[in-house]
């Protein structure tokens, strides 16, 4: 490649930066820009399946897409790092074990879990954030198991496993708990009622954004499978013995904590001194950060404004997929002069999993579905995902199979 091309950089092969570039190597022609693709791992992860992956309701290897089969290499420079800053000024990245300069940059370096600053969280729970972390919880919640029979100091607590926040990852997560608990009390020989699997939300109802009928069928269909709430405790600390709850500081125990309250951007935007707003950095309708020519943020590092609801859209996968779409046609447009098209949102709707045969969606503007279907509509979903990044053969390979 001659080095007097354009070069285009981008952070993250999560569902922004990968698409970002398989967009990027349609729409040009390698004499009109160098590719560059960033990612801590070889791998790229469909993040939004870590709370199968967390739960152990799915080996994490189905979660995961080596880069270089769905990316060409011919096309794309992959470079299998971690971003450590960005130094915009000097129009270059620094990453663990080398620097990169840029023409043109694309920030999609994902969510992290966000505390809020909660004394101990960080230290004593468990987090959903990438394949890694969310392995450590099934191989934890495992160990529990496996011990309680055989260590005399195993106590009943170490059985519960307690969950803080019930937005959507908590949510499905604790579906998936539902499924895995009954497997590993016959697997390991432990009464299922010695099993508490608890979830505690500060506000006064799990899943605020569905109506309620759905959000009672929700509480309804996992009560029912073993999960006890505790809603409108707000948890204000963490110890080694599990959350603090509530105006009476109540302490819940329990042998494994996991904090699913909420996440913000990657750290690396804070590291590179990024003016943030909640944990993310503010991007114009073209998706450029503000105030920055030839840098696009976008996936969970931005906040993009949904000016009919007069608020920024909340972090998704497919709100991801679709600004890469539109940061491709933006770069573009800037190689060719052309003009820059603003993002508008699609919204094709939500579906939350309440375990593998069971769940609540609202889709296709505002059609409600619950149980079976809304988890049929899921698969179709995380197979459309697999479809779109590797074709039919990748969902043969990893793809999720009808849940009946
Ligand atoms: P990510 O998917 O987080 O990808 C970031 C990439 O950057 C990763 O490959 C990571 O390894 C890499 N990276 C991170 N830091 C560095 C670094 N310093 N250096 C190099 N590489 C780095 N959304 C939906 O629309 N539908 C769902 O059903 C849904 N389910 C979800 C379930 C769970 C359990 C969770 C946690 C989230 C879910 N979401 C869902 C939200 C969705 O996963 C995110 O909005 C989406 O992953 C954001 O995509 P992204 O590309 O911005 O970031
Ligand atoms: P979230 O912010 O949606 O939910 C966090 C929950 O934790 C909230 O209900 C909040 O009230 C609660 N919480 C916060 N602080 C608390 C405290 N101190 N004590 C008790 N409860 C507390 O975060 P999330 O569930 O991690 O989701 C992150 C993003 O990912 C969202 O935008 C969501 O839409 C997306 N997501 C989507 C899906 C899906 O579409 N199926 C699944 C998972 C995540």
């Amino acid at each position: 490649m001659s080095s007097n091309k354009p070069k285009i950089v981008i952070l993250g092969a999560g569902y922004a930066g990968l698409t970002t570039a398989r967009r990027l190597t349609k729409q040009l022609t390698p004499e009109q820009a160098e590719i560059v693709l960033v990612n801590k791992h070889n791998y790229h992860y469909e993040s939004t399946w870590l709370h199968e992956v967390a739960a152990g309701t799915i080996n994490p290897n189905q979660a995961r897409v080596m880069i270089s089969d769905v990316v060409n290499p011919n096309r794309v420079r992959l470079i299998y790092d971690s971003v450590v800053e960005i130094k915009k000024d000097d129009q270059t990245v620094v990453l663990e074990n080398s620097e990169l300069t840029y023409d043109y940059l694309v920030v999609a370096l994902g969510f992290e879990s966000n505390d809020f600053g909660i004394k101990g969280m960080s230290d004593y729970a468990f987090a959903i954030e990438d394949i890694d972390t969310s392995r450590l919880i099934s191989e934890h919640i495992e160990y529990q198991f496996a011990k309680y029979n055989n260590d005399e100091n195993a106590t009943e607590e170490s059985l519960h496993i307690l969950v803080g926040g019930a937005g959507f990852t908590g949510i499905e997560f604790v579906g998936e708990l539902a499924e895995r608990v009954p497997e590993l009390c016959k697997k390991y020989d432990v009464d299922r009622s010695k099993v508490r699997i608890i979830n505690v939300e500060a506000a006064p109802s799990i899943l605020p954004m569905f109506d309620k009928d759905l959000v009672s069928y929700a509480m309804k269909s996992l009560e029912d499978r073993g999960v006890e709430f505790r809603i409108g405790a707000p948890i204000s600390e963490c110890t080694p013995e599990g959350f603090i709850v509530g105006e009476d500081n109540e302490l819940i125990k329990a042998g494994t904590v996991v904090w699913t309250g909420g996440v913000k951007g990657s750290s690396v935007l804070g590291n590179s001194g990024f003016e943030l707003v909640k944990g993310k950095v503010n991007v114009d309708s073209d998706l450029r950060m503000q105030g920055e020519e030839n840098i696009f943020v976008i996936g969970d590092c931005s906040w993009v404004w949904n000016k009919e609801a007069d608020r920024p859209y909340p972090p998704t996968a497919q709100l991801a997929v679709q600004e890469a779409a539109v940061v491709a046609a933006n770069l573009n447009a800037l190689l060719t002069n052309g003009p820059l098209t603003e993002f508008v949102f699609d919204d094709k709707g939500t579906v939350a999993s309440l375990g593998v045969n069971d769940g609540i969606g609202n889709v296709f503007s505002n059609y409600k579905l619950s149980g079976k279907s809304a988890a049929a509509m899921k698969k179709v979903v995380d197979n459309r995902s697999l479809y779109l990044m590797g074709g039919p053969k990748l969902v043969l390979k990893k793809g999720k199979v009808r849940p009946f």
